[in-house]
């Protein structure tokens, strides 16, 4: 057994980003600013956007998405139950109704389901890429054309995946990015919209910053003035410099850490493929994966230990693990308010109930990931049916 813990996910943070925040404290620009400015002139160019607004969290970039696209009372979005449960919250908070759909064997939202669900309220579809492999985009593309809805892209797990030849981020309407310390570059807590839409762009901006006329980082600056309109009651989401400051030396590094991350997958892969009992992702080679996260499922019929105790058994030999996601349909909030209940999306279900997020962060070594196999096949052998 491992003698250290080997946490499910960790940060690379190097000298050249905490040089950078300290050069941020010490500039005397601690809120919004020229490092803000830097960072998403450099982030819409690696994914490829025309615009890229800084936001505070990935949650707070679908909002001011969905809000900026005019989503409001009595529209529905539709996105699946698998996502983080914050998915629908913005939704809520607009006032409109989050409507669920399953998944496919990729855990990304089933194109079929999506066809199934639309109604003339539908505005939106909220296209979720799991684990960082991209979703079906054509196929939604090509739903939301003959029904005139929106795309929205929850990119949280996705900042340098590939649809094809064209990178994630410039696909649709708007795509959501996320900062969180899991994620494959961190600022702590932050996020990214970008768009090619111009008009949308503009109101995302002052959509998080609370529906004010000029720009946070004019204001205090030689050229600012006290002077602001408000346009509408907007939110506060904007990225501070300090944030920014870390966040510049971490998209330096992307390309780095999704290639640790690619051969840690491989090593999983080939490792795993000795192991019936677990299944390993599903990969729909549809351009190229992030492996965000390596999302194994449990075959439950050869298999009499459940998922939340294999969990244990593995933290019992200092191995982190997580579960991505509990299905949004079964939160007693979304089952109080909108009538879902179990049984409502049988794939997200059975997935649920079987899947396990293994340690993958760029830091890790094979070894690493040797050991994290030994603890599962020692597991698997204890519990075989
Ligand atoms: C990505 C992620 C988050 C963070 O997303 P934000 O909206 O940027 O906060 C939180 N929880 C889970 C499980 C996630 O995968």
């Amino acid at each position: 057994m491992r003698e250290t813990f080997l946490p499910f996910s960790q940060s690379t943070i190097e000298d050249d980003e905490i040089a950078e925040m300290v050069d941020t404290l010490k500039s005397g620009c601690l809120t919004t600013g020229p490092k803000v400015g830097r960072l998403e002139n450099e982030f819409r160019r690696y994914v490829g956007a025309r615009h890229a607004v800084a936001v505070s969290s990935c949650t707070a970039g679908l909002h001011v998405a969905l809000a900026a696209a005019g989503i409001g009372p009595g529209d529905e979005v539709i996105l699946p139950s698998f996502a983080f449960c914050s998915r629908a919250h913005v939704v809520v908070h607009l006032g409109a109704n989050p409507v669920l759909a399953d998944i496919g064997p990729d855990l990304n939202i089933d194109p079929d389901d999506i066809r199934r669900r639309i109604t003339p309220r539908t505005r939106a579809i909220m296209a979720v890429h799991h684990s960082g492999q991209p979703c079906d985009m054509d196929e939604i593309a090509a739903i939301a054309e003959s029904h005139h809805l929106f795309v929205i892209e929850d990119a949280a797990h996705a900042l340098g995946t590939r649809y094809g030849r064209r990178t994630i981020g410039s696909l649709s309407l708007a795509t959501a990015f996320s900062f969180h310390p899991t994620k494959t570059i961190t600022t702590g807590e932050g996020g990214m919209v970008t768009t090619d839409d111009t008009d949308l762009a503009d109101r995302m901006r002052r959509m998080g910053l609370h529906g004010i006329s000029q720009d946070a980082w004019n204001r205090y600056g030689a050229e600012g003035s006290w002077f602001y309109e408000v346009i509408f009651a907007g939110y506060q989401y904007n990225m501070t410099d300090v944030q920014a400051s870390m966040a510049l030396h971490q998209l330096a590094k992307a390309e780095r850490f999704l290639e640790a991350r690619e051969r840690l997958a491989r090593l999983y892969r080939e490792a795993l493929a000795l192991v019936p009992e677990v299944k390993r992702p599903v990969e729909n080679f549809w351009g190229r994966h992030a492996w965000h996260l390596y999302t194994i499922q449990l075959d439950l019929e050869h298999l009499a230990i459940e998922r939340s105790r294999f969990i244990e058994e593995l933290r019992a030999q200092n191995i982190g693990a997580s579960v991505h996601f509990i299905p949004i349909h079964l939160q007693p909030y979304y089952q109080n308010r909108f009538g879902y209940s179990r049984g409502d999306y049988p794939a997200t279900e059975a997935v649920y109930d079987a899947i396990v997020s293994l340690p993958l962060f760029p830091a890790m070594a094979p070894d690493d990931v040797e050991d994290v196999v030994d603890a599962i096949r020692g597991i698997v052998a204890r519990w075989r049916k």
